[in-house]
């Protein structure tokens, strides 16, 4: 057998007419920039994740880029964040020009460590930007109360939660003051191309986030505000409104392999040799990857691989300890969770598609690995 990390064909075959049919659509209009398709889209996003307001752009990096730019952020600001993430997230932050500083995760969740943050917090301090990483909720409510208190902004990184809720039920992204999302193909809800989201309830910063996508222009050639193109496509804003009918029953697909990887991990006692995901029952975990604590990492890795079986590791370097980041002084030690789940972590496959007996399959090759 071999099971693929991600296959995204099986899932296009169950759609693909309504996709071709709303591709031609466009098409035929021939109107593929900040149309009818666009709007009709950010209306249902906003929908789904209960926000008022929903921008469409260019991606979930430019998401992060444009909410942050929006909020006047530059120069001279520090922004919080986590370094096990992907880089578009302090990236966004340095390219406009204000500091990331970096906050460890706590390692049961993968997510920025909510009693760290108060210590880091300076005068420059504009913003803390967590991830709500592999599809589960940061924990939001103490950095809610602490940005509150600070009269900081949040923008969540939601790129690879769409859909995912905290223990008080509230949809990731719609709890600060900005929520980023990525249509990138292999997030929850991916396109055919690039794509983003920024939604907000707040609408003078809906404003400003749709004339920053733009060049800043609400009226042609007028440009009081300095923006860039951070458009997102008539065509992809057409495919991702097919895909994003059939998104919860997707990820409720995930959140059944998720349960069948737990299950089956417990029956053969392998959850004392590895650490699987926390499964909380009061949150929605919307695995966007199912990440696996292995210990001889690197060799299971080759193993798997030897075996026909897909994974990937998020993240090998953590963002401190990136070249691109070097002048930012951190160092090795300096973020020991963080650096402990680049070396130790694996990404199983968990797409809705998989059937059991490829879960049975992962689950084989792992108990042979550790020796039963
Ligand atoms: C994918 C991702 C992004 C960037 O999204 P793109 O659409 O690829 O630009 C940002 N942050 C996180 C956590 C991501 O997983």
């Amino acid at each position: 057998m071999r099971v693929p990390f991600l296959e995204l064909k099986g899932q296009y075959t169950t759609i693909k007419s309504e996709v071709e049919r709303a591709m031609g659509e466009v098409c035929d209009s021939q109107q593929f920039v900040l149309g009818p398709q666009v709007r009709r889209f950010e209306n249902d996003i906003a929908q789904y994740c209960g926000a008022r307001h929903a921008v469409g752009v260019s991606s979930g990096t430019d998401a992060i880029m444009v909410a942050l730019m929006a909020l006047g952020i530059g120069a001279g600001d520090e922004v919080i964040t986590t370094p096990y993430t992907f880089i578009a997230t302090a990236g966004s932050i340095a390219r406009v020009g204000a500091k990331p500083v970096f906050v460890d995760i706590d390692p049961a969740r993968f997510t920025i460590d909510s009693k760290l943050i108060a210590d880091r917090i300076t005068e420059r301090t504009r913003a803390i930007l967590p991830v709500h990483l592999f599809g589960r909720c940061a924990d939001m409510e103490p950095i809610l109360a602490l940005a509150a208190q600070h009269e900081l902004a949040v923008i969540e990184d939601a790129a690879q939660a769409i859909g995912a809720e905290d223990e008080y039920g509230r949809k990731a992204g719609g709890m600060g003051l900005a929520g980023c999302f990525s249509f990138y193909p292999t997030k929850n809800l991916g396109g055919f191309g690039d794509g983003g989201m920024v939604i907000t309830n707040d609408p003078s910063l809906a404003s400003t986030l749709v004339a920053l996508r733009n060049h800043g222009s609400s009226t042609k050639y007028l440009h009081p505000l300095l923006g860039g193109n951070f458009r997102l496509d008539e065509l992809q804003a057409a495919i991702l409104a097919v895909k994003l009918k059939r998104l919860d029953q997707w990820t409720e697909q995930r959140i059944a392999n998720a349960k069948r990887y737990d299950a089956l991990f417990r029956a053969r006692g392998l959850d004392r040799r590895i650490r699987i995901p926390n499964m909380p029952t009061n949150e929605r975990h919307v695995f966007n990857q199912y990440v696996i604590t292995a210990p001889r990492r690197d060799e299971l890795s080759r193993f798997l691989e030897s075996q026909g079986i897909g994974h990937d590791i998020y993240y090998p370097v953590p963002l401190h300890l990136q070249t691109c980041f070097e002048y930012l002084g951190y160092k090795e030690g300096d973020m020991p969770a963080s650096e402990q789940a680049a070396r130790e972590t694996l990404a199983l496959p968990i797409y809705p598609e998989l059937t059991p007996p490829m879960l049975e399959y992962v689950v084989d090759a792992i108990e042979a690995f550790y020796g039963g």
